[in-house]
């Protein structure tokens, strides 16, 4: 068994951590820096974007993001970023994926600045690729994780609350999946023992510290549990799912995708029902699921049909996701069999079992 850990170059946070963008450069030994930045973060942050380049002299191009991570928009930066020798994306998930697979296409390193924590992409070295009206389209594996992901507190703690609790959705799922790849002894690599240790620290840090740091975003300040709540959300869960494995939650998520009701709701809002639907898979007791439950319900997550838009659902139907998610490849990372009929059930447990729960609020 080979023993595997995948993980960006260098990781800085911390509040105001943008202005060390071009020490890091610096750093690299780069000098000519090709930014791709979101347009809202662009309008919001551009002074703070510029200021440090031109402190130090050090020259750069910056463009602005045209929206979709579609072939179109990776060439166009392909084309513009030749000249340059380090490539920095800087604003949400879709704007993070064309830095990485614009650096990837120019062999040229990338640094990755994201704005939200709402999910644990950036520090993965993968890209989702969709086409120009936004349908996905492929997932593009580059050949390494970013050379550095900066995250400066004090731009996420003033993002929507909503990312940030979308962000600990999609880390709940990171221990439980872990352990189930784990258990499956399905691959010839498995995530190493410290891998484990820090999807364990991810789901203990987003239970213990998760309200108080949404309370933090809630009034725009760092504290502490920001601190951890983003390290968790971004760096320990990114570790834990791109060296640990994807399982039954991801894979219903991708099930889930498929109903269009479900659109409007976050990938990790879809992420944590998926969660608490492989808890169920795995024949876990009410007590077990409950915790979870309640903790999600607490700040916001979905733990019903009716959170994700399903409230007249029929079982026909929830069938179509079922299906879909016995299909996807994280599922058959599961420990055991699982059939789109063991999917239902499942899911019809946790609603259930959310049944009791006020609907929550925001
Ligand atoms: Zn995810």
């Amino acid at each position: 068994m080979l023993r595997r850990i995948n993980a960006p170059g260098g990781y800085l946070q911390g509040p105001g951590a943008l202005s060390s963008l071009t020490d890091v450069i610096q750093m690299m030994q780069k000098k000519d820096a090709y930014l791709i930045v979101d347009a809202f973060i662009e309008n919001l942050y551009h002074d703070e974007i510029v200021t440090g380049f031109m402190k130090a002299e050090m020259p750069y191009q910056l463009a602005v993001f045209g929206g979709e991570c579609s072939w179109q928009e990776l060439h166009l930066h392909q084309a513009a970023g030749e000249k340059n020798d380090v490539i920095i994306g800087i604003g949400g998930g879709k704007t993070l994926d064309v830095a990485k697979a614009v650096a990837s296409l120019l062999a040229k390193p990338v640094i990755i600045v994201p704005t939200s924590a709402s999910s644990d992409a950036p520090c993965s070295q993968l890209a989702v690729i969709y086409t120009e009206q936004g349908m996905l389209e492929r997932y593009l594996h580059l050949p390494h994780n970013p050379d550095w992901v900066i995250v400066d507190s004090t731009i996420i703690a003033k993002a929507p609350v909503r990312l940030l609790v979308a962000g600990i959705g999609d880390a709940l799922s990171t221990y439980y999946e872990a352990c189930a790849c784990q258990a499956s002894h399905l691959h010839q690599v498995q995530g190493a023992r410290i891998v484990y240790q820090m999807a364990k620290q991810c789901l203990e840090t987003l239970l213990s510290q998760g309200i108080k740091a949404i309370e933090a975003v809630k009034d725009g300040i760092c504290n502490d549990a920001l601190e951890d709540v983003i390290e968790a959300n971004i760096y320990l869960s990114g570790i834990g799912f791109e060296s640990g494995g994807l399982a039954a939650a991801h894979a219903i998520h991708n099930g889930l995708t498929l109903l269009e009701e479900t659109s409007v709701y976050l990938h990790g809002e879809k992420v944590a029902f998926g969660t608490l639907v492989q808890l169920a898979l795995e024949q876990r007791s009410d007590e077990d699921i409950l915790t979870l439950m309640t903790f999600c319900h607490q700040i916001g997550l979905p733990i019903s049909l009716a959170d994700i838009g399903l409230t007249e659902a029929s079982d026909e139907h929830l069938l179509r996701a079922a299906r879909a998610s016995c299909q996807d490849e994280a599922m058959g990372h599961m420990p055991f069999a699982v059939r789109p009929e063991d999917v239902l059930s499942a899911i019809h447990r946790i609603d259930a079992l959310a049944r009791p729960f006020n609907k929550p609020s925001c």
